[in-house]
This record gives structure tokens, C-alpha cells and sequence, in this order.
């Protein structure tokens, strides 16, 4: 069934009996071409390009809980292509046009809104390097302006000027940046990757990858074991987990991050606000929630909850930029688990054991990229090289000395 205005009308008219289930619910199968470890974002987008871009449509894709239930249904939804270095920018601005036609691409409504993000500068050295941001943003074609503080208080009024410990000195808008709706980007590219023959299994956890003579022939899991030349891994918070599991470490830790929601509010968040004197973000969602966060907490651990300095701190934050927000409540707080790499940076590569690949190391910026990462892995993992894009998202970057530190933070995976 094609989603249109027409089929809406349609329905309407014949009291909404004929819609049909977004994607199929199959056992698995003895064997595919490709098995994709992890129900996410990434897994279904790479599912989803390997079946559009590359014909491949014998692929499972394996989701020990339901889809939705990781870190694609726990983020904050913003996306953007608002970095510096070579090795990201052009990444990310792929990921900023395969947004711009998703919707259309999978025939789902994603919610993508490019409604703009704004990061606040509070010093002239912040200035200085958002100047050097937006250079590098133009040449990739990624657009961006660069605000005074009047074309700040234009855009955003409401935001604490002129009594502010941190004054807001201007700010890096890139209107093309924005929100989308995070889980029903998940069943978007579920339902198209569905439609094209691959089987979307949920509830099916990898409990082992299986190697015959030092390469890999599939996975153990909860459902029994799956047949597959070749096995990606895409599981973010869990990389050093089910990488374990073929025996291999990564330079990856996992930390919680956390998100909140505000009761719905009269529209006043123009669009992406960032904090520069700490770390807050916040959008408005189409409910008229606030919806923000900030740091991670700061320690390792796999739970999908978080503690409560972390919560003083992001909302004393808020304050900080926008004392208004003092006067709304709080509705709702989660946790993710981040796979927070050693440099910030991802990782989209094969690794030393032949048919096993990995996707992972998104920190907490990984909802924006999920296009691209989907794009490039079913990439590599359709034709053993790498998208031109994705180049320097190699395993072995660190021990070879090319860091991609966007936030030159150095090699202490909390700080990025
Ligand atoms: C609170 C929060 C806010 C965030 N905000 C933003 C933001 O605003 N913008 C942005 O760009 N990014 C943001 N992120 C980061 C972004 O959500 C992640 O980087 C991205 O979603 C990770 O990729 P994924 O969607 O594939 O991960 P996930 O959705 O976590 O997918 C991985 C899947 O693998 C499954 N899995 C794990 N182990 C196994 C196994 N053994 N067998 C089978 N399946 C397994 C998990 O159940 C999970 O569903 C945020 C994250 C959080 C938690």
C-alpha cells in the first residue's frame, strides 16, 4: 500500500478498515546474504539502501527487543551538518541531503522539519572558531550564517541578553538543520526496507557470531542459529558487548545520556537552540513539548536511566540561556546507552575477520547521520569499500595516529 493524500481520503471515507500493517512480522529464515545485528536507525536504514541502491534483498535485519526501543526512540531529534573537519562535514551534509528526500524515498512521514539550529556564542573566541565553522560548513555545501546579537535577540528574543552572566555575543544558524520525528524514522525505513523482501525481525537477540576457518558464516541467536556470508554489526550502546562476542575489543565505552520533555507549551523555540557557556539543547516538538538535554552522565554503564546531578545541571543550564523555562514542568525523562568512541568520531568499516563488518562509535550524535550511515554501510558492505564520504571512519584510525577530534577533547570518550 502507498501512503498518499488519496489513500487518506480514502480510508476516511470507508471507516479506516483498510489500512494494512506497516511491515511483516517473519520467523527467521535458516540463511540470508546479509544479517544486520540491530534493529536501530542505522540497521534499517542499511537494510533499506542495500535493497533500494544495491538490489540486495536476501537480509535479515535482527532486533533483540522491538524497533524503536534503543537509542532511535530515545534521542532529542535533532539533525544537522554543522561540523568542521574533513573527515565529517561532507559525511554529514550526505546525511543532510538524504534527509531532504526521505519522506519521499520511503513514502512515510517522517516529521522532517528543517526548522534551523542555532548554537549561541558567549565570547569573541567562540566567535572566532563558529567564523571557522561556517567556512568549512560552505564548502561542503552545507550553508550556515553567521549572527550578530541583534540577529540572535531577532530570532530568538525570549533568550536572557542583556543581565547574563554569559552574555550572548552571537551565534552559528544553519537553517537547513532542524528536527524529525525519531521513531517513525525507524518505521519508515522499516516499512520500505519490508516492502522490498527484507525480513525485519524483532524480538531476536544475537547471542553468538559464528566463524568457520577464520571467517564469519552467522550468528547464534535467541530464535537459533542464521546462516550469513556476511554479518554487520549496528547495535550503538552495545558495540562492545556483541563485538565480544567474535572476540574482538573495541576503542569504544558505553555511557548514558539522558533526554526530557516539558507539558506542551504555546509555540515560542523558533527552532534548534544550543547553549555555548555549557552544554543544553532544546527544540520545540510539534505537541508544544520542550524537548532538551545536555551532558552525559559521566560514567559506564548499559542502563537506559539516568541520575539526578546530571538533571540539576542540565536544567540549571536552561536557566542560564532561558530563565523562562524555570516556569514550565518537567513531564518526561529517559536514558540511551551512547557508544562513546575514543575521538567522538564513528566507526563504518570491515574488520579483520572476512564477512564481519562494524557500524558504531555514534556518540550522541548519531540520529542526524542515520541516512548516511545507512547509506555508506550498505555501501561497503555491498561492494568491500568504503563510500568516499566515509573514508576516514576506519577501525584502525586511532592506532594509526588520525583521530577525527572534532571537539578536541582528546582521547577520554566522556568529554566528546
Ligand atoms: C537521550 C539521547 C539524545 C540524543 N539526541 C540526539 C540528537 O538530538 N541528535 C543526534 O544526531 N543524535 C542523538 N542521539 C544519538 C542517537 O540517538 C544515536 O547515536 C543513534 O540512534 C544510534 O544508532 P541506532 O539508531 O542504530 O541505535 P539504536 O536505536 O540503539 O539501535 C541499536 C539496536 O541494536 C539492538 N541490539 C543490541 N544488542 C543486540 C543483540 N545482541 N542482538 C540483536 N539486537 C541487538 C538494540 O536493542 C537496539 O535497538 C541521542 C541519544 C540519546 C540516548
Amino acid at each position: 500500500m502507498r501512503y498518499s493524500a488519496w489513500q487518506v481520503l480514502k480510508q476516511g471515507l470507508t471507516g479506516h478498515t483498510g489500512w494494512k500493517p506497516a511491515f511483516r512480522t517473519p520467523d527467521p529464515r535458516p540463511s540470508y546474504d546479509v544479517v544486520i545485528i540491530g534493529g536501530g536507525g542505522h540497521g534499517l536504514a542499511t537494510a533499506w539502501y542495500l535493497a533500494s541502491v544495491h538490489g540486495i534483498t536476501n537480509v535479515a535485519v535482527l532486533e533483540k527487543g522491538w524497533l524503536g526501543s534503543g537509542n532511535i526512540g530515545r534521542n532529542t531529534t535533532i539533525i544537522r551538518s554543522n561540523y568542521l573537519l574533513p573527515g565529517n562535514e561532507p559525511f554529514y551534509e550526505l546525511s543532510m541531503k538524504l534527509w531532504e528526500g526521505l519522506e519521499q524515498d520511503v513514502n512515510y512521514n517522517s516529521m522532517v522539519s528543517q526548522r534551523g539550529i542555532l548554537n549561541l556564542a558567549h565570547t569573541d573566541a567562540q566567535i572566532d572558531s563558529y567564523a571557522r565553522r561556517g567556512n568549512a560548513m560552505h564548502m561542503a555545501g552545507a550553508g550556515g550564517k553567521l549572527l550578530d546579537t541583534d540577529g540572535v535577540r531577532k530570532l530568538c528574543p525570549f533568550l536572557e541578553f542583556d543581565t547574563a552572566r554569559f552574555p550572548i555575543k552571537g551565534g552559528l544558524w544553519q537553517p537547513r538543520a532542524g528536527t524529525a520525528r525519531h521513531d517513525a524514522v525507524a518505521w519508515g525505513f522499516a516499512r520500505a526496507a519490508d516492502q522490498r523482501g527484507v525480513d525485519i525481525i524483532q524480538n531476536c537477540e544475537v547471542t553468538g557470531i559464528v566463524r568457520e576457518g577464520g571467517r564469519v558464516t552467522g550468528v547464534d541467536t535467541s530464535r537459533g542459529r542464521i546462516s550469513a556470508p556476511k554479518v554487520a554489526v549496528c547495535v550503538a550502546g552495545n558495540s562492545s558487548r556483541v563485538m565480544a562476542m567474535a572476540d574482538r575489543r573495541l576503542p569504544i565505552e558505553s555511557h548514558v545520556l539522558q533526554a526530557f520533555v516539558s507539558e506542551g507549551l504555546k509555540p515560542v523555540i523558533p527552532g534548534v537552540i544550543t547553549f555555548g557557556a555549557g552544554h543544553f539543547y532544546v527544540s520545540q516538538s510539534d505537541k508544544g513539548g520542550l524537548v532538551f538535554g545536555g551532558d552525559l552522565d559521566g560514567y559506564n554503564s548499559y542502563a537506559q536511566r539516568g541520575n539526578l546531578p546530571v538533571v540539576h545541571e542540565i536544567l540549571e543550564a536552561g536557566m542560564a540561556m532561558m530563565p523562562s523555562i524555570g516556569r514550565a514542568k518537567m513531564l518526561r525523562s529517559w536514558g540511551g546507552i551512547m557508544d562513546m568512541s575514543m575521538d567522538g568520531s564513528p566507526f563504518i568499516d570491515r574488520t579483520d575477520i572476512p564477512g564481519l563488518y562494524f557500524n558504531g562509535g555514534w556518540c550522541y550524535g548519531g540520529f542526524k547521520a542515520t541516512p548516511a550511515s545507512g547509506y555508506c554501510y550498505a555501501h561497503l558492505i555491498a561492494t568491500d569499500s568504503p563510500h568516499e564520504t566515509a573514508t576516514a571512519y576506519r577501525l584502525d584510525r586511532l592506532r594509526s595516529g588520525h583521530p577525527i577530534d572534532e571537539r578536541g577533547a582528546g582521547a577520554q570518550p566522556n568529554l566528546h
